[in-house]
């Protein structure tokens, strides 16, 4: 009698270990998936605070506040909105205004938890998280990612994203087994003195983060445990003060428990009858016939087996629910049988038909030709140096020959961590993920040309100028030939905006920038806008003398314009002045006071014509002067008769 009560004991041991483990690989992979959700989410908020093109165009939009320059802005949120699947993407200023979204601008400021989080974001420049609120703002509960935005290290705002939580976090803690009643998982997470119920509940309809208990302990003993910093298996009552049997895990990076849990009435009450029930039937039979009971004991074994085996089964299902909700396969590469064991996700994936088998051959046929030998040889490498493997590739897929990436992540030896020829590993189609990446350089590339065009001339604008200046310099260092520039400046254009008003002051400059353009035409030279109504032109092998005569033609097709200047210098028609140096590298005949680098000669060179305009203007306007040592004298002292 004594020798079945231990028999029984051991057993429900064995099986409470069953029913355990099992709560404990789910939570598991919850964790897991949670993690990896919320790590791609900071990821891409970082790819945004990088985004130096994003950065130098909001600031233009903020220095211009011109529809124009708000396009990109609203493409990119677009672009967020549509590829990344953001329920929103707004931007703020510093102090937490909105601006502007997808649609248009916008008016109000964010929350208050958002507006502490954006200090914090520009503080540290780093992307900050707004954990899992509910307020009047939206009308669901969601999570949100602020992406800081500088102007060198000036802040001039950022990227808030938003995310709705009951399409994407949710989803992820609701990969459990049909099979169950009871079964459930929970984020909660402790605020203050309060622990706060952040995902949806099965067995109560409280909306997600309205339900809250008492840190120090509540009904729900379980949390109250796990908020208290207890792990792994956990038996207690749950929020509606059912015995549960419950897992704990914290979701790395976050302040969010995970909890899973069944009652316990589901898990264990029908095993404990039917313990009961064999106990006795073992005590009798052992009375009455010795020998019986040795049947009755392998009737049992095979029944446990049974048991577990349909237990594991479900396992495989939950597993399958789980890499399913993720889009990720999961499969076993066997190295003496040369085959990759698949899960259906994982076949699917390949275009396979269910879950089995995929040979090596068949799979190095399905490789894209370009990236067979490269994956040949990593895949080699990591079964040879019993290395992790972490690769990107294409493939052809079976069932429809569509060109497919995948992006594989595999370990060596198996699960239960058994050194075996074999690899471990999940498989994800990351086929849209890798077109809105190429979406995206596409529009980097657009908007990088946007950013050194002037939107009123369509000239080169400043940047470009400073850029061809630095390159135009080193290409002349080289050759060992001359570099010229002609500052420009129209003639007495503050009278001619008082005069004609401001937008015929826009047109005139449109017009003069046409002409200078249309009167260089040769390649190589670049006409700029400076700024305001400046005009820059480079002339790489220019000399001095070569400029000035430039400078002259040009001079000439801004008169042949003959735009009207009521109060102008001259003959009652708009002109320019022009102010022209030239500087030729060191080298054949080294000179002393020539430039070095590049970011000498160019200040030099503008420094140069910027003299030879000011003497230009002195002397009477509507003529090009060529920068000699007098026109130094005259900045530094001007004489009164040239005032
Ligand atoms: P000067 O002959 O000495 O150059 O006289 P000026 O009146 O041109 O002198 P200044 O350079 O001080 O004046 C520049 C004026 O150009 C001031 C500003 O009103 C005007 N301006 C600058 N940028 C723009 C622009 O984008 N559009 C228009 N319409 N006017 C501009
Ligand atoms: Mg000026
Ligand atoms: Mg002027």
């Amino acid at each position: 009698m004594l020798g079945a009560r231990s028999v029984y004991q051991e057993r429900e041991l064995r099986y409470r270990h069953v029913i355990e483990g099992g709560l404990g690989a789910i939570n598991q992979l919850q964790v897991k998936s949670v993690d990896s959700w919320r790590q791609r989410r900071m990821g891409e908020a970082a790819a945004v605070t990088d985004d130096g093109l994003l950065a130098a165009a909001m600031a233009r939009w903020r220095r211009t506040r011109a529809p124009a320059d708000a396009v990109p802005l609203r493409e990119r949120l677009r672009s967020l909105v549509e590829h990344l699947q953001y329920t929103g993407a707004y931007l703020v200023d510093p102090q937490g205004q909105l601006l502007l979204g997808p649609d248009g601008p916008l008016k109000g400021a964010m929350p208050a938890a958002e507006r502490d989080a954006l200090r914090a974001a520009l503080a540290l420049a780093q992307p900050g998280v707004i954990g899992l609120q509910r307020d009047g703002m939206f009308a669901f509960p969601y999570f949100g990612l602020l992406a800081p935005l500088f102007e060198g290290a000036q802040p001039l705002g950022a990227v808030w994203l938003v995310v709705d939580a009951r399409t994407t976090l949710y989803p992820l803690l609701a990969t459990w087994p049909n099979g169950s009643q009871t079964a459930e998982s929970l984020l909660v997470e402790r605020r203050g003195e309060e622990v706060v119920f952040l995902s949806p509940l099965r067995h109560r309809d409280d909306a997600p983060l309205t339900l809250r208990m008492p840190a120090g302990g509540g009904v729900d003993a379980t949390v109250a445990l796990a908020t208290a910093g207890s792990r792994g298996t956990l038996y207690g009552t749950d929020y509606r003060g059912e015995r549960v049997l419950a897992t704990a895990s914290a979701v790395p990076g976050t302040t969010w428990l995970l909890i899973s849990k069944i009652d316990e009435a589901e898990a264990f009450t029908e095993a404990q009858r039917r313990e009961w029930l064999a106990l006795a039937l073992a005590a009798s039979l052992a009375l009455l016939l010795l020998g019986g009971s040795v049947v009755l004991w392998r009737w049992r074994a095979w029944r446990r087996e049974r048991a577990l085996k349909q237990r594991l089964e479900q396992h495989m299902r939950w597993l399958e629910t789980a890499q399913r909700a993720a889009s990720v396969g999961y499969f076993v590469y066997d190295a003496e049988r040369r085959v990759f064991l698949m899960s259906t996700m994982a076949s699917a994936i390949f275009g396979l038909p269910g879950e089995g088998e995929m040979g090596l051959r068949q799979w190095i046929d399905m490789l894209h030709p370009d990236d067979r030998e490269e994956m040949l040889r990593v895949h080699g490498e990591a079964m040879a140096q019993r290395s992790a493997l972490r690769v990107q590739y294409r493939v052809r897929r079976a069932s429809d020959a569509h060109e497919r990436w995948m992006e594989v992540h595999a370990e060596y030896g198996d699960a239960q961590g058994r050194e075996r020829p074999r690899m471990t590993g999940t498989v994800q189609d990351i086929t849209e993920r890798r077109q809105a990446e190429e979406q995206l350089e596409r529009y980097r590339t657009a908007l990088e040309a946007q950013v050194r065009v002037d939107p009123l001339t369509q000239l080169a604008n400043r940047l470009a100028l400073d850029e061809h200046v630095a390159f135009e310099w080193e290409r002349a260092r080289r050759a060992g030939s001359p570099l010229a520039l002609l500052m420009i400046d129209v003639d007495r254009f503050k009278a001619f905006n008082d005069h004609y008003g401001h937008m015929a002051g826009d047109r005139c400059l449109q017009n003069v920038g046409q002409a200078l353009l249309t009167a260089m035409g040769r390649a190589g030279d670049v006409v700029a806008r400076y700024g305001g109504e400046e005009f820059a032109v480079l002339l790489p092998g220019a000399s001095g003398e070569q400029a000035w005569l430039v400078a002259e033609r040009l001079r000439e097709a801004v008169r042949g314009l003959a735009v009207e200047h009521a109060r102008g210098s001259g003959d009652g028609i708009v002109t320019i002045s022009v102010g022209v140096s030239s500087i030729q590298p060191a080298g054949r005949e080294a000179t002393t006071g020539v430039p070095r680098s590049g970011v000498d000669a160019a200040h030099a060179l503008f420094r140069q014509a910027d003299a030879a305009l000011y003497r230009a203007k002195q002397c009477g306007r509507d003529q090009s002067v060529l920068y000699g040592p007098e026109c130094e004298m005259v900045l530094h002292d001007p004489p009164d008769s040239l005032l």
